[in-house]
């Protein structure tokens, strides 16, 4: 029988052999917490009643959808909040963070994150990086962040003291992923002393936690611990790959409107916005938003410990606790990071025939190398893998719809990178 590692070299495939026997630990795991979360889910499919009817959605202002209803109450209930916005009018992750922030600060109030600089495009939306208007700045609203520590974790010392003395914080933020930072993104573990932190000394700010690429990485999320307020991208986790648009935001009743006002008009606020033909998919996609991701996960850690095999700083390490999709993979040179690149486009099911190239990008300040042969465009639950053109050449490589997508795509990037000299 052939088989799909026959074309590559021998040494490649006994490393890949190896790295199988290492991890299948490390992969059960993730199959009992896919398990767990596609409970969870499962049972509130149930309890609401969801039937075809649901997946038809409503045109116009989109009073009464009642899909829409109960898709969101789904949401709450996955994340154990009170209320939740989920629309295809949110157009991405930034927008989703960027509504619930905007909805829910006043000129004069301070925006404070606690987990180093927000990811670049969160940075232009407050105005401190790009040449926008309508960024949070020239709104009057203020922000702050306290750097992470040497060994990037918070800052807990200096975000207390900042806690008592500034009465004008009104938002503290936490951003779960690391984005395009060189640090570990939080698990659940590190974000539930950083909740109990900002209650304690500030019991009347509201905490926000960007949630992107986080959702149902663990069997718990930050709303569990507290949090009062969460956001995230349907063309990441919890979309499953198969929504096309959309964004949610979920946390206290009051909070929830406050943002829905900003999304849409005061007024009419959540209850419009028609839902055309996305419902089905929005429903389907968090149906297999615990599965999905579990395969995302698995390949990463797939990706961990082959790349580590040769020789390459990965992070996390192939048995780290993992709270999101996100892979770095540290190339240390400008060339093996964007061959290695190009072979996940090669390898990618939508154009798998054209060259990524380093470009600038809206929303980023430094040129970006990008591969994604995605269905849904920018979608990074689909295998991607991305990152700025910028020392230490560290790439991030995140998603992949099924686990033998990963293990294929990455295999043939590490042949054409080191091997194919
Ligand atoms: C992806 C991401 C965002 C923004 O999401 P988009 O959908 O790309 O706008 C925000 N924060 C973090 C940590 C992310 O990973």
């Amino acid at each position: 029988m052939t088989r799909w590692q026959d074309n590559l070299p021998q040494d490649l495939q006994d490393k890949i052999a190896a790295v199988d026997q290492q991890i299948a630990p490390q992969l059960a795991k993730i199959d009992e917490q896919v398990l767990y979360n596609q409970q969870r889910v499962l049972d509130l499919f149930r309890e609401n009643n969801v039937g075809e009817e649901d997946l038809i959605g409503s045109t116009g202002y989109g009073y009464d959808d009642v899909g829409r209803a109960k898709l969101e109450k789904i949401y709450a209930g996955y994340f154990k909040t009170e209320d939740a916005i989920v629309k295809p009018q949110i157009t991405s992750g930034t927008h989703a963070i960027a509504t619930a922030l905007f909805g829910n600060l006043r000129a004069g109030d301070t925006l404070y994150y606690i987990t180093g600089m927000p990811y670049d495009t969160i940075q232009e939306v407050i105005g401190i990086a790009g040449n926008n208007v309508g960024t949070m700045q020239d709104y009057g609203i203020n922000f702050k962040y306290t750097p992470l520590t040497a060994d990037g974790n918070v800052d807990f010392e200096q975000v207390k003291h900042e806690l008592q003395t500034d009465p004008t914080i009104k938002v503290v933020a936490i951003q779960r992923s690391r984005g395009y930072a060189v640090r570990d993104s939080f698990t659940m573990a590190k974000i539930k002393p950083m909740i109990a932190l900002i209650k304690e000394y500030a019991p009347h700010a509201v905490i926000f936690v960007d949630n992107c690429y986080g959702e149902f990485a663990e069997t718990a999320e930050p709303t569990f611990f507290g949090a009062d307020m969460m956001a995230g991208s349907l063309y990441k986790n919890p979309g499953a790959g198969i929504a096309k648009s959309g964004g949610y935001i979920v946390g206290r009743k009051d909070l929830v409107e406050h943002a829905a006002s900003r999304l849409i008009v005061p007024g009419s606020g959540k209850s419009e916005g028609a839902t055309y033909g996305y419902m089905r998919d929005f429903y389907q996609g968090f149906f297999m938003a615990a599965h999905t991701t579990g395969e995302a996960i698995k390949g990463a850690i797939f990706t961990a410990a082959l790349l580590a095999k040769m020789g390459l700083d990965v992070s996390p390490s192939w048995d780290a606790p993992r709270t999101d999709l996100v892979q770095t993979v540290n190339f240390g040179d400008p060339d093996a990071m964007v061959k290695f690149c190009a072979t996940i486009q090669h390898y990618s099911p939508m154009n798998s025939f054209v060259d990524p190239i380093p470009s600038y990008m809206d929303g980023y300040e430094d040129k970006i190398i990008m591969a994604s042969g995605s269905f849904t465009e920018g979608s990074t639950i689909e295998l991607s893998s991305d990152g700025p053109l910028r020392p230490p050449y560290c790439l991030y490589i995140q998603g992949g719809l099924s686990y033998a997508h990963v293990k294929i795509a990455i295999s043939h990037a590490v042949n054409d990178t080191f091997y194919q000299k």
